[in-house]
């Protein structure tokens, strides 16, 4: 590889980080997963920098032919300071200064985002949104994160939050949500959450057919045996789906009525349902939205896939590493 275009990568995610080395035009050229989960957080950091150096080296590269490094991390981040703090799944990360740690290790500039805005980002550059000005992407995993890409920018917000599109309450009354308030998005269609209302349903009924399908495995419940027991037109599973289907297309709605985006791209979820979801929510959209916004807005899954997490580090690299 030469000249000096190339950016590297790290995302950072609960189990696992994928060190990453990407060419200017969207190539993954090399990468690296290192083992994070239960692991101290500076013996991971440590292998990261040895991970991505032996990567520079079997590319035959040095730190003069990286343009800038990119960090795609869980939130909470103080991303102007580049510090990490806690999260449910990354307890031992707590005001962790990953950029300072990365920058006293590599000479080019280190730039630090949320997951959801370098998947943005990384589905606007690289995936399913390439060319358009105006893209919404929902992560659509465990929870809901978003970013928003507005006349060819992420949106970003005075204090660096703007996105969080999970959490926009679709019901005040509706079930608790992690975030503090009620009846999110997140709390109605993130994957734990729904993991928790069919344990809360079905968790005294073992012989179920739906607890059945996950064959004692807990880590099933969830979207996983929804999804099948949706397949299978279980009843519990049927009405739950319409439910979700619904809150769907009611939080799409606002967010195409407020941002007129031409593509809604969604992650993980929709790309396991496909157009079991996507189906369903498209026909529910006009209760939501008004004609003119759902007329022209193509809503898709992810086309980065588990990708993903490699293209976003690097698109966070790209995009604020051209002065964005
Ligand atoms: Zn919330």
């Amino acid at each position: 590889m030469s000249g000096n275009k190339a950016y590297l990568g790290f995302d950072i995610g609960g189990t696992k980080i994928a060190v990453c080395i990407g060419s200017g035009d969207g190539k993954i050229v090399a990468s690296e997963r290192i083992v994070n989960a239960e692991r101290e957080p500076g013996d991971v950091m440590d292998q990261m920098v040895s991970a991505a150096k032996g990567l520079m080296s079997s590319q035959g590269i040095t730190d003069k032919d990286i343009s800038a490094i990119g960090i795609g991390a869980p939130g909470p981040l103080d991303i102007e300071a580049g510090v990490m703090y806690a999260s449910p799944n990354m307890k031992k990360w707590d005001n962790i200064p990953i950029v300072d740690f990365i920058s006293g290790k590599f000479r080019p500039k280190v730039h630090l985002d949320n997951d959801a805005n370098a998947g943005a980002l990384a589905e606007w550059l690289f995936g399913a949104g390439r060319g358009r000005k105006n893209m919404v992407y929902l992560t659509m995993s465990t929870g809901i994160g978003g970013g928003i890409i507005a006349e060819g920018k992420l949106v970003r917000g005075r204090d660096l939050l703007a996105g969080e599109m999970g959490h926009i309450v679709l019901d005040p009354d509706g079930p608790a949500c992690g975030c503090g308030l009620r009846g999110c998005y997140e709390a109605f269609c993130g994957g734990k959450s729904v993991a928790q209302r069919i344990m809360s349903d079905l968790g005294q009924q073992p012989d179920h057919p739906m607890m059945k399908l996950a064959g004692g495995d807990r880590s099933k419940i969830g979207y996983p045996i929804l999804i099948e027991g949706v397949r299978m037109k279980n009843g519990y599973a049927l009405s739950l789906w319409d439910d979700i289907c619904l809150r769907n297309a009611q939080a799409l709605g606002g967010f195409m009525n407020i941002l007129n985006p031409e593509m809604i791209v969604l992650g993980t979820i929709a790309l396991a349902a496909g157009n079991l979801l996507l189906d369903p929510v498209k026909k529910l959209l006009p209760r939501f939205a008004w004609p003119q916004m759902i007329k022209d807005v193509e809503i898709r899954p992810s086309e980065l896939g588990n990708k993903i997490g490699e293209y976003s580090a690097i698109s966070v690299a790209a995009y604020y590493g051209r002065g964005a």
